[in-house]
């Protein structure tokens, strides 16, 4: 339902941490990396890559809050 502000800080939460996260192969959602499967789509391949999570969770933080990233910067 309606705009989730969550969204923006789970994005803040896995850039702080990328190294725990990874990017399912199959709908491109952010997984903790001790998951087996994607929550989402059951997928079992995933990109662990740090730097790719780290522009997934940009993606996704910019989505719905872009502004929340400017006030950062002021
Ligand atoms: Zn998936």
């Amino acid at each position: 339902m309606g705009a989730t502000p969550d969204r923006a800080s789970a994005a803040a939460k896995i850039l702080a941490q990328p190294s725990d996260y990874k990017v399912c192969e199959g709908c491109g959602s952010i997984v903790l990396k001790k998951a087996l499967l994607c929550p989402n789509c059951h997928a079992y391949r995933f990109d662990e890559a740090v730097s790719r999570v780290q522009q997934q969770a940009e993606v996704l933080g910019s989505r719905e809050a872009a502004s929340v990233t400017k006030d950062d910067y002021n």
